[in-house]
């Protein structure tokens, strides 16, 4: 009974501290109640990391959810969407002007599904923090983070799976990795290495803003932060690294392999 009792309680309070700072907005195929629970608990997550860099007290989001792609893709094209991002292979995407994130389908798989939302909610809040134009590793890379992550009993998990680990050290051993034109990239730089180069953006985006939140420190990144919400700064992403960290942008390269071995 306890047990129960406590059960609830912390239930209750995942619910209240999502309530308070984020509004879901659920649109499309209902998601179960145990689906949206684990979202709202995997935001109280995202929020607590957010909100050390200036998160505003009240977020709101759409999340909108279809369980069949081709349902999914009628709606795209309803509200204009299909004609600017290629939907053919995407399992969700993020509308950062109707500040709205759309899931495929669902019902493919829906751990994998939920994996998707955690990724696309994620857009939304970086975006809050940023700004218009974040650098697309930090971008992307904090969406991999997140997605990741699994909301389990003892709490939530981040891993990095063995196929990912194994690409970066074979990326560093084959010379692949230009750090400094990596941070500096724009999105379609960006998308181009994803698209020639075995998913070389996204995981090296996702290992490199995982060192950047397990292995150096929350001042620190949040200066970085500081200086990417300056508009008026218009030095390169790695110049930006370079200022803040401890023996410049070279240190942070050399540190960062070290963290990939
Ligand atoms: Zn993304």
């Amino acid at each position: 009974m306890k047990r129960i009792i406590l059960f609830v309680m912390a239930s209750l309070s995942v619910l209240v501290a999502t309530a308070q700072y984020l509004k879901i907005e659920y649109a499309g195929d209902a998601l179960p109640k145990k689906e949206q629970q684990l979202v709202e608990q995997m935001m109280v997550y995202q929020i607590k990391f957010y909100r050390l860099f200036g998160l505003k007290d009240s977020l709101k989001v759409k999340l909108t959810v279809f369980n069949e792609r081709s349902v999914a893709e009628f709606y795209l094209d309803t509200i204009g969407l299909s004609k600017k991002i290629p939907v053919k292979n995407i399992g969700g995407l993020y509308s950062a002007k109707r500040k709205e994130a759309v899931i495929m389908e669902m019902d493919k798989n829906r751990k994998r599904g939920l994996s998707v939302i955690y990724h696309e909610l994620s857009h939304y809040l970086t975006r809050e923090i940023t700004g218009i134009n974040p650098p697309v590793w930090l971008m992307e890379g904090l969406s991999e983070y997140f997605e990741h992550c699994e909301v389990g009993k003892k709490g939530i998990r981040h891993s990095m799976t063995a196929y990912e680990k194994g690409r970066i050290r074979s990326m560093y051993m084959l010379g692949e990795v230009n750090l400094r034109n990596f941070v500096d990239a724009d999105w379609s730089l960006f998308m181009k290495k994803q698209r020639t180069d075995e998913r070389y953006a996204y995981i090296l985006a996702h290992a490199l803003t995982t060192f950047m939140l397990e292995n150096v420190s929350r001042q620190l990144l949040s200066d970085f932060i500081t200086l990417l919400q300056d508009k008026t700064d218009r030095a390169k992403v790695s110049e930006k690294i370079a200022r803040v960290y401890p023996g410049g942008f070279e240190a942070f390269e050399t540190d960062f392999e070290k963290f990939c071995e």
